[in-house]
């Protein structure tokens, strides 16, 4: 007779490992796997220049193939003329968080402000997408990497706060407020 206490010790233990790992979530550096533009290339900065932290969305459905990390860093490059992908990060649709440009980079994502901001994009238009925990549990764990990286706290604001503009979207501006608690931002 098979011992039933094992298949279910054995069956904790699985399920332990997969809270686990989601628990450690990881930064997936892709920074040197990206498309850069072949001549141009970003200005850089000490992280003390950073003081803030600027939330995106890519303003494309998850639905279309083209809402991850590589494409928008094609269309910045090819439509914008970028040096390279605006975003430091980009919080793909199953939650995977790419480190897409260094701290230290001075990207293109908030007008006149990219010299001390940081700018993280969910990949998705929370127009229309849903907003859940697949991607704000990454997007908390990103801050709070970001965090570690420069040693302190720094403020956190939606793309609109600076343009006309509906980004990073209603659904994720619906969830603002507690995310910025969540990771106890100077300005929560
Ligand atoms: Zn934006």
């Amino acid at each position: 007779m098979v011992n039933n206490k094992w298949i279910i010790l054995l069956g904790i233990i699985a399920i332990a490992k997969a809270k686990g790992g989601r628990r450690n979530a990881s930064i997936i550096d892709v920074v040197n796997d990206l498309p850069h533009h072949p001549t141009l290339r970003y200005p850089t900065r000490n992280l003390g220049d950073i003081t803030q932290i600027i939330i995106h969305h890519a303003a494309v459905e998850q639905r279309f193939a083209s809402c991850n990390a590589e494409a928008f860093a094609n269309y910045h490059i090819n439509s914008r003329g970028w040096a390279g992908i605006g975003y430091h990060i980009v919080i793909e649709k199953d939650g995977a968080i790419k480190l897409c440009n260094y701290l230290t980079t001075i990207s293109n994502n908030i007008g006149n402000a990219n010299t001390r901001s940081i700018g993280i994009c969910l990949a998705g238009n929370f127009e229309i997408d849903a907003f859940t925990n697949v991607q704000l549990q990454p997007l908390l764990n990103a801050i709070n990497w970001i965090y570690l990286q420069l040693g302190r706290k720094v403020n956190i604001y939606p793309h609109q706060q600076f343009a006309s503009t509906s980004c990073p979207g209603a659904n994720v501006m619906a969830k603002l407020q507690s995310i910025k608690s969540s990771v106890q931002a100077p300005n929560a």
